[in-house]
């Protein structure tokens, strides 16, 4: 048999740590497990509607678009230039 089951003393602080990692390993568990099956995509993108997990992934998704839109902005402004220069 067990040996303690004779003592209640014992038994009573193993029974407590069995708990305590039976709940531990359930409140660990279970959302990792909720993540990985269906994760809530419920950070959307407002100018292309792409949607993300984790507001980190929308923000460096949002700055993407920004740099974009700089890169666009200087490429048409730079055209401008040289086209003023042609008509001066
Ligand atoms: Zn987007």
């Amino acid at each position: 048999m067990k040996p303690w089951q004779k003592s209640t003393y014992v038994s009573e602080e193993k029974t407590e740590e069995e708990k305590q990692e039976v709940i531990r390993g359930e409140v660990k568990i279970e959302p990792k497990i909720e993540k990985e099956e269906k994760p809530e995509k419920r950070y959307i993108c407002e100018l292309c509607g792409a949607s993300f997990s984790y507001p980190h992934q929308l923000r460096n998704h949002t700055l993407g678009h920004l740099r974009q839109e700089e890169r666009r902005a200087e490429a048409k402004l730079k055209l401008l230039r040289e086209q003023m220069k042609n008509i001066s």
